[in-house]
């Protein structure tokens, strides 16, 4: 039986464009926006970054030396956050899965809800201003603020550490959606029933598959 329920963020939970925040950033720098890419998503600060080794103001300040951009931190910041969008129908089902948890007496449905993410601080406070879904979670865990990421298994065991205080749950009793193909296969090395998630259907055949009962 499923007790826990763990999500990724981005491309599960929100949608993001990554590519948004390279092209916004052109008017700010002579760099092309495939250089401005790999200075924010593929360099070594930005992984310094999500596992929370460096602060938001050196990981500007080194991108901002990478591509001698003219733009402040604050419209740094502003470009940085814009990369995401809201799904809807992930949400709605997210509440559901909630609603069936305060039943608590007829209903043997508990699911605690554990949100996953490899992050960073800009991001996930902008997320957490932004995004009330996040509230819906009863624990979240961030790279950035546990210093390890996907698909390391320490940071899926802290994950299942939380999933086993929160709701007695062990490891094949938890379920995970990630985008990735490399987090799944990690997550199900641990013993976690875990499917990739590359659309809103997956969610629904996942809840049917393990016996989730959603409210309609
Ligand atoms: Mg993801």
């Amino acid at each position: 039986m499923i007790k826990a329920i763990i999500f990724d963020l981005g491309r599960v939970i929100v949608g993001f464009n990554d590519q948004k925040p390279a092209e916004a950033l052109t008017k700010y720098t002579k760099k092309y926006q495939s250089t401005i890419y790999y200075a924010m998503f593929r360099s070594k600060h930005y992984e310094e970054f999500v596992l929370g080794r460096i602060t938001p103001a050196k990981f500007y300040s080194e991108v901002k030396k990478d591509l001698k951009l003219t733009c402040s931190f604050a419209k740094f910041k502003f470009i940085w956050n814009s990369m995401f969008s809201k799904r809807k129908n992930v949400e709605q089902m997210i509440r559901k899965l909630k609603q069936n948890k305060g039943k608590s007496k007829v209903n043997s449905n508990h699911y605690c809800l554990i949100l996953l993410s490899d992050t960073n601080k800009l991001h996930f406070e902008s997320i957490l201003k932004n995004y009330p879904i996040i509230k819906e979670f009863d624990d979240v865990v961030v790279s950035y603020k546990q210093g390890c990421k996907k698909p390391s298994k320490k940071i899926f065991l802290i994950a299942l550490k939380k999933a086993k205080e929160l709701a007695n749950a062990e490891p094949d009793e938890c379920l995970y959606f990630d985008d990735l193909i490399e987090n799944i296969d990690a997550a199900k090395e641990l013993g976690i029933n875990a499917v990739q998630y590359t659309r809103f259907h997956d969610l629904i055949s996942a809840f049917k598959k393990f016996g989730i009962d959603v409210p309609k």
